[in-house]
């Protein structure tokens, strides 16, 4: 087990950290060849000499995966380059088959962006330093227990899939900063459609590199480099762990040495995977197979052009065009789904307040119990602004609305549909309503005569009684009004 420093002695140090995350583009096809990048297919299926690494076969970049990459780019507010070149990244690694990596190295594709997050409760800028383009190696696959029967196999359908590194500036100082500095990028990244971000198939991935140093200290410290960080909880898991590792090596008149560690979350532990002291040399060379990237001032503005509204922007103008509060405006703008949803629903309702809590309350609840994403809703957006639009006109009120609710998504049907099916009509035709309250008085002799003797809100408990009597149909406006002309 190793020694952790206690919570009084991480208090008088700060962290540092800078964030390396690799975003898999949503290409139909791999960057440097045609073949399909579609997850789950057989085995060494998807490969082609190219992806394959056969002498002789050349690469012809995707124009495509190039798009999604500035659109990335412009998302985090990077400049990017009239010209960026491709590099060689040389390493061996058996999932590896042409030995080298095709990467960008001293000039990538963008650089000097950033990021704004909220962070313990304040505004954060998180620097990006640079984003480049870059393609994905094969998987490897261990199997077996025994040592007899122990086989790693090598599938290169990943194999030329086309990356994107956002590399942070040291910008961040805790594991919540680190997380929602991730949480952006990939809500960013999937506004965009830039990539699923499943972080499950390996779509979204992290290191971390963390230093620490004293409070107050200007130097920064030795960093050293976490990999295997594949949610977002052991992100923070691993971050704190590896802080607190620190600051008790530190303390005890060690030193930090510059290494890559692995996070291991069955034990919250990071072990030390290899020394960086005598720093790779991956030999980068410019990449003689392919001619510079240019991107001209046309096509970036173009890309631009076509790029959806951001979480930011959306989140400001949900505040501003529709009264909501902050926490209702995050919530609503977590997915692009979820706000388009959201503006729907709007659109035929005519009432963001009561859209926005059906939202988040009755359909959110649904959709957890059916275990669906929203994209899935069993109640489409327009039918739930028709039933909102219901309670507005005073058709129904609230109460009712909420059973019809799930009559709508159990029968996928409209609200008008089930109403006029199940006689729902609410009643506020004073001639109906006139014999429910004439009953209710001649029940309720007790409380009318507290009514009369001055008890004002006794007059909520008969409003409630010709509700009941009227199976929530009655509209309790209308009722009242016309208790206390009676009365
Ligand atoms: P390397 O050459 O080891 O890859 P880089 O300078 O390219 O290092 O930085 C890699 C990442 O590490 C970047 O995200 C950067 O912000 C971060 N980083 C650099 N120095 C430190 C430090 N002292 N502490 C924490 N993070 C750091
Ligand atoms: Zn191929
Ligand atoms: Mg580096």
């Amino acid at each position: 087990m190793e020694t952790l420093a206690t919570p009084e002695l991480i208090a008088k140090y700060e962290a540092v950290i800078g964030l390396e995350v690799h975003v898999q583009l949503a290409t139909r096809t791999k960057i440097f060849c045609g073949c399909a990048t579609s997850f789950g297919a057989a085995p060494n299926s998807n490969v082609c000499p190219v992806c394959l690494g056969l002498p002789g076969a050349l690469p012809v970049l995707n124009r495509q995966a190039v798009e999604l990459a500035i659109e990335a780019s412009l998302a985090l507010h990077c400049t990017v380059n009239p010209k960026s070149i491709f590099a060689r990244k040389n390493y061996f690694y058996p999932d590896l088959p042409k030995g080298y990596q095709i990467s960008q190295y001293d000039q990538p594709l963008a650089e000097h962006g950033f990021v704004e997050v909220m962070a313990d409760g304040a505004a954060k800028r998180i620097g990006v330093t640079r984003v480049h383009m870059e393609d994905d190696a094969g998987k490897s696959i261990h199997d077996g227990f025994k040592d007899s029967d122990r086989y790693t196999y090598v599938d290169l359908n990943r194999s030329g899939t086309p990356l994107i590194e956002i590399v942070s500036e040291p910008d961040m100082r805790t594991s919540g900063e680190a997380y929602a500095y991730l949480t952006e990028i990939k809500q960013v990244m999937q506004y965009l459609n830039v990539s699923t971000c499943d972080m499950e198939k390996g779509h979204l991935r992290c290191d971390a590199n963390v230093s620490v140093r004293l409070r107050g200290a200007e130097k920064l410290g030795t960093k050293a480099e976490v990999k295997n960080l594949n949610s977002f909880k052991f992100l923070r898991m691993a971050l704190d762990h590896e802080i607190a590792r620190q600051v008790a090596l530190i303390e005890s008149g060690g030193r930090v040495v510059q290494e890559t560690r692995l996070y291991n979350p069955e034990t919250d532990e990071t072990v030390s995977m290899r020394s960086k002291e005598h720093a790779h040399d991956y030999r980068y060379f410019p990449e003689p197979d392919l001619v510079p990237l240019r991107v001209s001032d046309a096509w970036r503005e173009r890309v631009r052009e076509r790029m959806p509204e951001l979480p930011a922007s959306r989140r400001g103008r949900f505040l501003a065009d529709y009264g909501l509060r902050e926490y209702d405006a995050e919530v609503l703008t977590a997915t692009r789904a979820m706000s388009e949803y959201f503006e729907k629903v709007v659109a035929t309702s005519g009432d963001a307040r009561a859209a926005a809590n059906w939202v988040m309350g009755d359909l959110s609840a649904l959709l957890k119990e059916e275990g669906k994403d929203i994209e899935d809703s069993p109640v489409s957006a327009e039918r739930l602004g028709q039933l909102l639009a219901l309670i507005a006109q005073g058709k129904i009120n609230g109460k009712l609305a909420k059973d019809i609710f799930p009559k709508m998504a159990a029968a996928n049907e409209t609200a008008e549909a089930i109403i006029a099916r199940e006689g729902l009509e609410s009643i506020s035709d004073e001639g109906a309503l006139a014999k429910i309250i004439d009953e209710v008085i001649a029940a309720n002799p007790k409380q009318v005569e507290q009514y009369k003797g001055g008890k004002q809100q006794v007059i909520g408990f008969l409003v409630g009684q010709a509700m009941k009597a009227s199976r929530g149909q009655a509209d309790p406006a209308v009722v009242n009004r016309m208790f206390k002309e009676k009365l």
